[in-house]
């Protein structure tokens, strides 16, 4: 990977885009914006915050100061998972196919199946994932601060912390 891709990368990630995700103050849009499908590039989840193979497909940035959420497609494969994290302000996850897991810290790991909604509330530490023989992909609604940032990354999740019952 070229290391502006890895920087670009990196900053999709930790904010979902400075450039991406930070709300436009701007002269509001008088119409709608169409982006068409393909025109955004997948993105590798990067290893200081995914343990295992991870796609990154992002959908949109925050658009309004008054709805300031980034969306995007994350589909991990068998056995891979985020690391520990929180949201400033909490995070939906839809989850479109396959099934998961999600974990609390010093809580128990919970499965999740295509059709299920998770939120996320403000500063609970968790991490998700695929499950241990099925791949799944979830679309993420994170809540975004006015400087883009949205996830606080922290340490991997441990195989034992992945299958705790
Ligand atoms: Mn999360």
């Amino acid at each position: 990977m070229k290391f502006t891709t890895v920087i670009i990368a990196l900053g999709l990630m930790i904010s979902i885009g400075s450039f991406y995700g930070r709300v436009n103050a701007a002269e509001p849009q008088k119409s709608q914006t169409i982006t068409k499908t393909g025109t955004q590039a997948s993105i590798k989840g990067p290893d200081a915050f995914f343990t295992g193979a991870v796609r990154i497909d992002p959908l949109f940035g925050a658009k309004h100061p008054d709805a300031p959420f980034t969306g995007g497609y994350v589909t991990f494969e068998p056995g891979a998972r985020s690391f520990w994290h929180t949201h400033p302000t909490g995070q939906h996850l839809l989850v479109i196919s396959g099934v998961g897991r999600t974990g609390e810290w010093q809580g128990k790991v919970e499965e999740i199946k295509a059709g299920d909604i998770l939120w996320c509330p403000p500063s609970v530490k968790h991490w998700h994932g695929a499950s241990p023989d099925k791949a799944m992909t979830h679309m993420a609604i994170t809540g975004t601060l006015p400087d883009g940032k949205n996830v606080e990354w922290m340490e991997p999740v441990t195989g034992e912390q992945y299958n705790i019952k």
